[in-house]
């Protein structure tokens, strides 16, 4: 009998990967698809990373490495905290994964018993709520707006809290609005969890490096608490390095412990090679990072400017990562031919037929109103997805 698991039957199929295969299969089939799906960086790994992997073959990093990963890599994650985050975290309190997505996998997996409630900020990334509902967590969706940046407030946050709330997750730079949370913003939260002692931070600062807004902020600054919460990084978006794997967590020891404990049975370390690359990234020259923030705040003013043409799309302007997030609830109940458009799953759908323009429907990311357009990819191919997005609009009456 073929037959899941009720785990696995429950368990959505990540919508960002799903986007990104489906525009990858019409490419094979011959159909110039621009593809604004996936969000990772269109920059090749820098070469003295490239260089790194490649003497760790030569000198024989090929066995398996510690559980919780290299003691080089630990230390110099460690040091990184500290001299670019002035947070104090022993290499002992890092834990490096298969990517930052495994290490939010084991925070979770970690902290959350069945019933146990997570605050998930709303626009979410997909695999927030997927995780927590398979540690049995249930997931208590706080929405933010279009007006507000869609960043929370420290009252909507109070008003979600019950005694069952076991973890916040929360994003900054976000991944689908690229919205950037101030210190004073991250501390009126801070503040907030202070009051609550059950309750963990999960801190998702993959786009650490990908801020136009200035000097980035970690919730974990706050020393009131510090002991709460659990900082993710990692390589893949700042070293453009989302193919080698490697993600890290930094927090308490009790909560790096357990995940140790699960990484072991289930992963072990991260690959080895991948490893000796994140060091010579993490602690090697930063310039590339530098230019390809630069690289992403011009195309960000340039994709704003192109859809600030588009009648009917309402935006924000985003201050990190490299995303934009426009509501489009004003083409819903719009037709063209014998198709209505009713959410935003049928308005991605009809962008990809009829604009041969991939993106994501916001209903993954808890925005049904919305749609996710990534704009890591080239100012010509933004400036031709952006009039083609524009001219199959035109069509919806
Ligand atoms: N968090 C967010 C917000 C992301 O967008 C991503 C996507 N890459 C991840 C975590 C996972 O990163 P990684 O590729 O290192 O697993
Ligand atoms: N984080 C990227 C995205 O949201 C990569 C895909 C994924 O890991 O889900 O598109």
């Amino acid at each position: 009998m073929e037959k899941v698991s009720k785990r696995i039957a429950a368990l959505a199929d990540s919508q960002t990967l799903a986007m990104n295969q489906k525009s990858k299969d019409l490419e094979a089939q011959g159909i110039d698809i621009i593809n604004l799906s996936v969000g990772e960086p269109d920059f090749f790994t820098p070469d003295h990373v490239k260089e790194a992997a490649k003497k760790a073959i030569d000198d024989n990093f090929t066995f398996y490495s510690p559980v919780p990963g290299y003691p080089d890599l630990r230390k110099a994650i460690s040091a990184k905290l500290k001299e670019e985050n002035n947070l104090n975290y022993s290499s002992a309190q890092v834990i490096v994964s298969n990517g930052a997505k495994h290490s939010l996998a084991n925070a979770i997996m970690s902290i959350i018993d069945p019933g146990d409630e997570v605050i998930v900020l709303a626009p979410y990334w997909v695999s927030y709520v997927e995780l927590v509902k398979l540690a049995e967590g249930k997931n208590v969706v706080v929405e933010t707006s279009l007006e507000s940046d869609f960043k929370v407030t420290p009252e909507q946050l109070e008003k979600a809290i019950t005694p069952k709330t076991r973890a916040l997750l929360i994003c900054s730079p976000s991944n689908p609005t690229g919205g950037v949370y101030s210190r004073e913003e991250l501390e009126g939260i801070a503040r907030v969890i202070e009051k609550h002692p059950n309750i963990i931070v999960i801190s998702d600062e993959i786009y650490e490096y990908i801020n136009f807004s200035g000097k980035h902020e970690s919730i974990a600054q706050f020393d009131f608490i510090f002991d709460r919460v659990v900082l993710i990084n990692g390589v893949s978006k700042g070293f453009s390095m989302t193919g080698w794997r490697i993600g890290y967590m930094a927090g308490p020891s009790w909560i790096v412990n357990a995940c140790n404990k699960l990484q072991g049975q289930y992963t072990s370390g991260p690959s080895s090679i991948a490893q000796k690359a994140a060091v010579a990234a993490i602690t090697g020259d930063k310039s590339f990072a530098k230019e390809m923030n630069a690289a992403f705040k011009r195309r960000r003013d340039l994709v704003i400017s192109l859809m600030k043409d588009i009648p009917g799309m309402k935006i924000n302007i985003p201050q990190g990562a490299f995303y934009v997030f426009p509501d489009m609830s004003y083409f819903f109940g719009k037709s063209y031919q014998d198709k209505t458009i009713a959410n935003s799953d049928d308005l991605s759908l009809f962008l990809l037929e009829h604009a041969h323009v991939a993106s994501v429907s916001g209903d993954a990311f808890g925005a049904p109103d919305c749609i996710r357009f990534s704009y890591a990819t080239s100012d010509e191919k933004l400036k031709d997805a952006f009039q083609r997005v524009k001219s199959a609009l035109e069509l919806l009456r």
